[in-house]
């Protein structure tokens, strides 16, 4: 990807030959194509990652062609939380807008006197980057001429939420021209960045650029291969007894299975609950807010519904059922380990998944090796899948074969971090005998009717009893 292959207006190209960048970033290589073809745009991407030129370039491009209606008010405007990135974006026009005729940049920000201001408004305006509350102050004494205005961008807009002027901006946005363009910038798109850009923005595309080496750094991920369904519930089961696990996000192919999956587990005594696009979206905001406040300890959700939560508390993903693109489950694992914390992305694969596996290692540049829990291992076809497809360097024999599992050798304690539970503990049970634990009755049914699978044979023999939910003090982890 080049800047000349973005088709932007050649003085452009030139100015930014000057500042010397070579190729687009991520966020400027997807975002700009969308702009210049007219989308509203809600984009994020990490601090740093060229977000300004990212809403700069398509809008100077914008003013090379002519104004589309009289006046001399801003075409332009560009709203910031603080003076400082008001002045970075008015510093940026400049220099990305030095070679094009038309493309005066004012800025209106607090602590500026307002006669200055106000000599700068009256005359022709083609950009102008402005802190809400000072531009409201001069639209109140009709300054601002906002009649031939053609784009709005919002930059941080998480900032100017945190900082309450989500009213003023909206107070303004209701002030200019519906036929705007709009574009909203932040780091995150959670919730609350979708409610703003609903009631903002007119059939937005969505831009979200994961940063893929700096988060894969703080997220371990993991693979564990499973025989069958049976086998996907018990190591499940499992994953979610983990001490460490505070929140976990599991993602299911379909939004019929997040629902079924959800069910489960709830009915087993897991705070659970589903989350994907057929939910109303009240529904969804309450789940989202429940999870916020860890009310919900286990999110199963569909790919879609996903993206952009931002809740610190999600120490896990699990991918239940494998994504069918490599970017999705990056999108996926950034679930977690997100401000400054770490997390835990585990990966229940089947033997059948060697080659998105493949793709997901190119893709992120980095190779997983299946790990294995004592007493969950896969069975037969482990021998020959697993050093193929999850582990590049092995001698053709399972981690837990032959030199037994560099995991289970160098980690005394159990692969997921697991503590053994206490004698007499009532969850020693199911545990010790974890591979006759899982999904139980109806519930394990109704999944080997979903997927058509036989169920793990019940080694002990024993008639299982349906969980229910007296059991949920006795969880650990979940108290
Ligand atoms: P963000 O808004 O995402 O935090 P900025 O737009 O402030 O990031 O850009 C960060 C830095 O990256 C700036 O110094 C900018 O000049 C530089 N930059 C932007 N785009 C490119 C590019 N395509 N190549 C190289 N550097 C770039
Ligand atoms: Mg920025």
């Amino acid at each position: 990807m080049t800047f000349e292959s973005l088709a932007l207006n050649p003085f452009i190209l030139k100015a930014i030959n000057d500042s010397g960048y070579t190729e687009p970033t991520p966020v400027q290589a997807e975002a700009i194509p969308i702009v210049m073809a007219g989308h509203d745009l809600m984009a994020s991407a990490q601090t740093g990652t060229g977000k300004t030129a990212a809403f700069m370039l398509p809008a100077l491009h914008k003013l090379s062609e002519p104004p589309k209606g009289p006046g001399k008010g801003p075409r332009i405007l560009v709203l910031s939380p603080t003076r400082e990135l008001a002045q970075q974006i008015t510093a940026a026009a400049t220099k990305y807008g030095k070679y094009m005729r038309r493309a005066k940049c004012v800025s209106i920000l607090g602590g500026t006197p307002y006669a200055v201001q106000n000599r700068l408004l009256s005359g022709p305006v083609d950009i102008l980057v402005a802190t809400p509350g000072r531009l409201i102050d001069h639209m109140q004494r009709g300054k601002v001429d906002f009649s031939r205005l053609e784009m709005l961008v919002l930059d941080e807009a998480d900032r100017m939420l945190d900082m309450g002027f989500i009213e003023d901006v909206q107070l303004i946005a209701n002030a200019t021209p519906k036929s705007r363009q709009t574009l909203l910038f932040s780091a995150t798109l959670d919730g609350k960045m979708a409610q703003i850009a609903k009631d903002l923005l007119n059939d937005p595309r969505r831009v979200e650029v994961a940063s893929q080496q700096d988060r894969h750094e703080s997220i371990e991920q993991r693979i564990h291969f499973c025989d069958d369904l049976g086998h996907k519930g018990r190591i499940l089961d499992y994953l979610l007894r983990d001490t460490d696990l505070k929140q976990v996000i599991i993602f299911t192919a379909t939004k019929r299975d997040a629902d079924l999956l959800a069910g489960d587990l709830f009915d087993q005594g897991f705070p659970a609950a589903a989350l994907h696009g057929d939910m109303p979206q009240g529904a969804r905001n309450r789940t989202l807010t429940k999870l916020r406040r860890g009310e919900i300890r286990v999110l199963v959700a569909t790919d879609v519904a996903a993206r952009g939560i931002d809740v610190a508390g999600i120490s896990h993903v699990i991918n239940f059922d494998m994504p069918k693109q490599a970017e999705d489950y990056v999108h996926r694992i950034g679930r977690t380990g997100r401000a400054g914390a770490t997390g835990i992305a585990v990966s229940l694969v089947s033997h059948r998944d060697g080659i998105l596996l493949k793709k997901i290692s190119s893709y992120t540049g980095h190779k997983i090796e299946a790990t294995v829990i004592p007493g969950l291992e896969p069975k037969s076809r482990m021998r020959e899948a697993a050093p193929r497809r999850g582990s590049g360097r092995d001698n053709g024999r399972g981690n837990n074969s032959g030199k037994p599992g560099k995991r289970f050798s160098s980690e005394p304690k159990h692969a997921f971090g697991h503590k053994p539970k206490s004698a007499g503990h009532s969850g020693q049970a199911r545990n010790s005998g974890a591979s006759e634990t899982g999904f139980t009755g109806p519930s394990e049914r109704r999944m080997q009717e979903r997927y058509n699978t036989q169920p793990a044979p019940n080694r002990t023999g024993e008639k299982r009893k349906p969980a229910t939910r007296t059991q949920r003090p006795q969880r650990d982890g979940w108290k």
